[in-house]
């Protein structure tokens, strides 16, 4: 016997539907590349969605054909994920910070029909249309022609339906950086979406609310703009999108705009650090502070907390749309002291319902959620990936349903996750691990660091053993000898860099992580003196 309720099919456009219905005046504020601003609101989003859904179908696209975008956060590339997907499409977000062949292997591999970019990456479209076999059309947001993105919606009257269908077909392409090998295409369905945005609206998740005033200064070209697109639409709150992230621009706009919740890497939050210090001025509105992408470092987490907001770290993959784990205050967080709050914090949080998770070891069996055992991080839920786009290998899943995340993790008993490395990235001494990140973050708590990278170096007696790579702070010139000494009082002896070498720079992926197959590459004839 079946139930007796509605089938509501779980379809994303809805979402927008409903923020244009409930929360039509709310604003959204767009600061473009060249520094101007431009102000709509939910019900000119849906409106103008619309407008796209029949320029597009003029153009002759169908259910599931793929429309790509390379366009920093502002409404128009909000429009463009509601009208594409309204009309039965895929938006396919491209990152403009990939390598070129890696722009050209995915558009093509995605077999994108249309282009919508921003004019900031036109040297890449000049560069790279005579290898796009697929793409028909190019369309450009802050254009002025007739191929602009307004003169395109411009010429429709938004009378449009959108598509219906099942909540199963795909809406969204969002491809893995490609720390090896070809990139990686997720392709996310309008189902996961929705049920993404439920799991993160929550208190113990990203605290969103008609209230919140929102800067997502994550792009959305990074793993689905961490869902904040499909999220904000659901509560109907005010959406501050900037195109720069200069620490000025933003902490200007955040005052301006009262902005209470933002959410990005923590490399930006350096840049912010930098403006505070010259010239004393922070925002002031801020009540959480979203920090994923990386491991947040200690001295981070402080540095906000003491600002009065809530450091909320959560982590996440493009592979799990991509919230896993946030900082969930515990039950007893009002009665912790100011310490130990921060080290809680330094965890990767708690899973809200809808993400399973276990840590196993090499063998697969599963570990003790003791906070001491760690393993492979394996995850499953209904916006955890079960197959790469196109992938012929057929689902990347464990025989009983669950996903490698390739991360090292260790499972607390109260359900704090702790990340301890890439499962590559893993520094193995002696038959133990050393984790790479916990060095990192130690090392950049030192007075003078202004980065650091650890990786593990051939040993002859102990497998590997850690190097140090550091770039100074700017005027600083700190020793290998005081960072030691300051290493010394965080982690385990045996743990301490063999060796501590400076650069000017260090690899970088798109996504503004450490890269590190390059420095392995860089060091791979390196031997300890
Ligand atoms: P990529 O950088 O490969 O394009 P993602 O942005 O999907 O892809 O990165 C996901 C990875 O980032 C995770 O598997 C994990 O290694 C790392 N990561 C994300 N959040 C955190 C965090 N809070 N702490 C430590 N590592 C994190």
């Amino acid at each position: 016997m079946l139930g007796a309720m509605q089938d509501f099919e779980l379809r994303v456009p809805r979402v927008v539907e409903h923020a244009e219905r409930e929360h039509g005046s709310r604003e959204i504020v767009s600061r473009w590349a060249d520094g101007s601003e431009t102000r709509t609101n939910w019900a000119e989003v849906a409106r103008d969605a619309r407008k796209l859904a029949q320029a597009l179908e003029r153009m002759g696209l169908k259910r599931g054909d793929r429309v790509a975008t390379l366009a920093m956060n502002h409404s128009r590339h909000l429009v463009t994920w509601y009208g594409t997907i309204g009309l039965g499409g895929i938006v396919h977000t491209i990152n403009p910070r990939l390598f070129d062949d890696q722009l050209v292997y995915i558009a093509n591999h995605a077999e994108d029909r249309v282009l919508i970019y921003d004019k900031l990456f036109q040297p890449i479209v000049d560069r790279l249309k005579p290898h796009w076999t697929s793409i028909e059309h190019y369309i450009v947001y802050d254009g002025e022609g007739e191929d602009s993105f307004e003169a395109v919606i411009g010429r429709e009257d938004g009378d449009y339906a959108w598509v219906e269908g099942d909540e199963r077909e795909p809406c969204m392409l969002c491809y893995t950086s490609g720390t090896t090998g070809n990139p990686k295409g997720v392709l996310y369905t309008h189902r996961s979406s929705l049920l993404h945005a439920f799991g993160i609206i929550q208190p113990d998740v990203f605290e969103l609310s008609g209230k919140a005033v929102s800067l997502p200064i994550v792009p959305m070209f990074h793993a689905v703009g961490w869902g904040m697109p499909f999220a904000s639409p659901m509560v109907g709150l005010k959406l501050v999108f900037s195109a720069s992230y200069d620490g000025k621009v933003l902490c200007e706009l955040m005052n301006r705009e009262k902005v209470t919740h933002t959410a990005g890497v923590p490399t930006v939050w350096l840049a912010m650090f930098q403006h505070i210090d010259a010239t004393g001025e922070a925002p002031q509105h801020l009540k959480l502070v979203t920090i994923g992408g990386s491991a947040a470092p200690r001295s981070m987490i402080e540095r906000i907390m003491k600002m009065g907001a809530r450091v909320n770290h959560a982590w996440g993959m493009t592979e799990t749309s991509p919230m896993g784990t946030a900082g969930a205050p515990s039950w007893n967080w009002d009665e912790l002291s100011f310490d130990q709050k921060v080290d809680r914090t330094v965890y990767q949080g708690r899973s809200p319902f809808g993400v399973e998770m276990r840590t196993v070891d090499d063998e697969g069996r599963v570990l003790p959620r003791d906070g001491q055992s760690s393993g492979r991080l394996q995850v499953r839920g209904p916006w955890v990936i079960k197959q790469y786009f196109k992938d012929e290998a057929g689902p990347c899943l464990t025989d009983d349903g669950f996903f490698d995340t390739g991360d090292v993790a260790a499972l607390h008993p109260d359900g704090v996750m702790q990340i301890t490395d890439r499962a590559k990235d893993v520094i193995k001494s002696g038959g133990e691990w050393i984790s790479s990140v916990d060095l990192e973050n130690a090392a950049v708590g030192c007075a003078g660091v202004a980065e650091a990278a650890a990786i593990g170096i051939a040993h002859p007696k102990w497998d590997e053993r850690p190097l140090l790579v550091v770039v100074r702070k700017p005027d600083s010139d700190v020793t290998p000898d005081q960072i030691r000494a300051h290493l010394a009082t965080q982690v385990a002896k045996w743990w301490l860099p063999d060796e501590i070498v400076f650069v000017d720079s260090l690899p970088h992926t798109a996504t503004g992580k450490l890269l590190k197959t390059a420095l392995r590459e860089q060091f791979k004839d390196f031997r300890f003196a």
